[in-house]
């Protein structure tokens, strides 16, 4: 890799090279999905390196994911840039706070909790409350918002109330009493969590100036990607990095705000000029990612009932050639939909298509099941993205645990794989791969994933031991990156975002998953538009939308398509003409007809005319919005097909 600094910005469109090569002063990028936003600031370090601007250490790149920052790395390296840092705030904090901890605090850095829900069981318990699992997950979350908004037990009832925060099954001074029962039982563990991370590194770097002078001294250039999903711990953290200093250029898309819900906010975004008086902004509109097709989706999804463009977004313009139209496809319930997702990729396994140039994205981490179970039954090798499902597998909790245990007692007795196997052994591990597919094969997957990486980090650094692997595996846990396996991401759309494959399934397109049932209210709601959006535009070439009608096998299906392909059913009509020949009308009629109901679904009361009957709704209880959609749809293009294992397809 023998870049120029020239090379570097002849591989950028103008308003890219106004990125890259003004590698000083404040600036803020504004633009939408795939116009390059995390290229332009790749090439503004490569180019900033190479031009001798910067010195690549005192380069701090924050990104939001473990993969974006791997990423980063990777392309720097090919341009011939070595040495940035490039780190979610997560792994960046972390590792000031292991560093700064023994002479600010003294001792070693505790330890981190990889789930809060033991600590929050605990906390309920000590309130007198009682609590199911689902409710013990909202209040998780909830001490997660408290805590990324600054607040302090004494200080959330008032936030929170202006916030309109609805803790589950109880008043915002009961949270507040069980946000401080929780803080009370890390306390007495001496554990931290994830967002203390944070806070405690903001805490010192607040109270030892000298510290702060310290961090200020080694990095001088910052970038920061998805900028707009910035949270208050976040941008008070970035704040102190940069002390009065205003070498920063900040890139985000206000349309992919998709963690407003645990506290993050556009608003440094859209009013870093405010704050960074003299900022120069640039807009990107070509995007480099996605066939015409998949962006002509993804703008109806931007666009209002009128026309409007949604919460000032602006339309993509595609440079890209033709592809295929994206498709819809409709199936019965959840496994007959992953069984689907299931066949499709083997297809195109088949076909040639790499692995890791598929995604299948969905919207809870409950979908997942399914797929996994579909995907271990057709042999389709996965990784499940963001770590966080490695990390709270049963078998690897009890690894980690064994590991640490062990790492006491290393004594350097044999090679760190081999030991690391040794102890696995100790569960029954083996590092023959059993022959089963499914659960058994999984865990073993999970297990091996960990041998190899220790085996990673012998090669690395030869001298590592047990306690380094430890360490090693603690701050993966903390920016909840799992070890990398070759396979089919599965990813849920939080997770995705940033990343690209050549063709994405978009599961679960329906009322109920996309908007989530919870979602409550206007804003809640364009969140969930926002999230179909990044999903979309994560796609380069293929794109397949599907969803179920039900969630279980013999279930009365009484799912809607999703409300927001309504606005997309406009450009839709025309790739539906066109491919004529997937209707089977006869069929499909008699398929649609036994569904139809009998009862109003708005009343109850018995419906007279067959008008009524294939509305659903007697003259007194108008269709919703979602039915009216899906109406629409329905009678357009919904048909079902002749076999009966064979989906209905829409395709458009
Ligand atoms: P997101 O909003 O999803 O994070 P982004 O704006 O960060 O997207 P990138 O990931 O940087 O977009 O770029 C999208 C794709 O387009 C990448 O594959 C990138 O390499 C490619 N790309 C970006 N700019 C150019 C360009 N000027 N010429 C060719 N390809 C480009
Ligand atoms: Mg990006």
């Amino acid at each position: 890799a023998d870049h120029t600094a020239d090379d570097i910005l002849d591989a950028l469109d103008p308003e890219q090279r106004e990125v890259a090569a003004s590698p000083s002063g404040p600036m803020v990028v504004l633009a939408g999905a795939g116009t390059g936003k995390t290229r332009a600031i790749t090439h503004r370090i490569a180019y900033g390196v190479r031009a001798g601007a910067y010195q690549p250490q005192r380069v701090l790149a924050v990104t939001f994911t473990a993969r974006a920052a791997g990423e980063m790395r990777t392309r720097l390296r090919d341009l011939g840039v070595v040495g940035v840092q490039a780190r979610t705030f997560h792994s960046a904090a972390l590792r000031q706070l292991h560093y700064f901890w023994p002479q600010a605090i003294g001792g070693a850095a505790p330890e981190i909790l990889g789930h809060k829900a033991p600590a929050v069981g605990e906390a309920v318990g000590r309130v007198g409350m009682r609590m199911n699992r689902s409710e013990m997950r909202d209040i998780a979350a909830e001490i997660e918002w408290s805590k990324v908004s600054l607040l302090t037990p004494e200080t959330y009832p008032a936030a929170a109330r202006r916030a309109r925060r609805e803790p589950p099954g109880m008043d915002l001074t009961a949270m507040a009493r069980l946000i401080s029962a929780y803080e009370d039982v890390k306390g007495e563990r001496g554990v931290i969590d994830f967002e203390d991370v944070l806070l405690l590194t903001v805490g010192i770097l607040e109270e030892r100036g000298d510290i702060a002078q310290t961090v200020r001294n080694q990095y001088r250039h910052f970038v920061v990607d998805e900028y707009q999903d910035v949270n208050a711990l976040q941008q008070r953290l970035l704040d102190l990095w940069l002390g009065d200093r205003g070498d920063i250029c900040v890139v985000g898309d206000p349309a992919q705000t998709i963690y407003s819900f645990t506290g993050a906010t556009p608003q440094h975004l859209l009013r870093f000029t405010d704050t960074h008086p003299g900022a120069a902004t640039v807009r990107l509109v070509r995007n480099y990612r996605s066939t015409p097709q998949i962006l002509s989706l993804a703008n109806k999804l931007l666009t209002g009932p009128s026309g409007q463009r949604r919460g000032g977004a602006v339309e993509l313009v595609a440079q890209r050639e033709a592809g295929p139209q994206p498709e819809l496809t409709v199936l019965d319930d959840d496994p007959a939909e992953a069984g689907w997702v299931a066949d499709r990729i083997t297809k195109l396994v088949a076909q040639g298509r790499p692995l890791r140039e598929i995604a299948v994205l969905f919207r809870t981490n409950g979908q997942s099941e399914a797929l996994e179970a579909a995907l271990s039954d057709a042999d389709v090798p996965y990784l499940v993205k963001g770590g966080e499902r490695f990390f709270s597998r049963k078998e690897v909790r009890e690894a980690v645990l064994l590991l640490r245990g062990a790492a006491r007692t290393d004594d350097g007795s044999k090679s760190l794989p081999h030991l690391v196997a040794d102890v696995l052994g100790g569960m029954g591990w083996h590092e023959d791969a059993p022959a089963s597919s499914g659960a058994v094969r999984a865990r073993w997957e999970s297990l091996k994933a960990l041998v190899d990486l220790s085996t990673r980090l012998e090669a690395t650094s030869p001298q590592a031991r047990l306690p380094d692997l430890v360490r090693d595996l603690d701050e993966r846990i903390a920016a909840q990156h799992a070890p990398a396996v070759e396979g089919v991401t599965l990813a849920s759309l939080h997770a995705a975002k940033g990343l690209e494959w050549d063709v994405v399934f978009l599961t679960g397109c329906s009322d109920g998953l996309l908007p989530i049932m919870m979602a409550e209210g206007p804003e809640e709601i364009e969140e969930e538009r926002r999230l179909m959006y990044v999903g979309v535009t994560r796609a380069r070439e293929v794109l397949h939308l599907s969803w179920s009608r039900a969630r279980t096998p013999g279930a009365k299906g009484t799912r809607r398509v999703s409300r927001f392909l309504d606005q997309a059913s406009g450009i839709l009509g025309e790739g539906a003409r066109s491919t004529p020949k997937r209707a089977s009308g006869s069929r499909g009629s008699r398929g649609l007809k036994s569904s139809r109901p009998r009862v109003c679904k708005g009343c109850g009361t018995e419906l007279g005319t067959a008008k009524e009957r294939a509305s659903g709704r007697c003259p007194d209880c108008p269709p919703t919005y979602d039915e009216a959609t899906f109406e629409r749809l329905r009678s357009w293009r919904l048909t079902v097909s002749k076999a009966a294992s064979v989906p209905a397809f829409v395709v458009f």
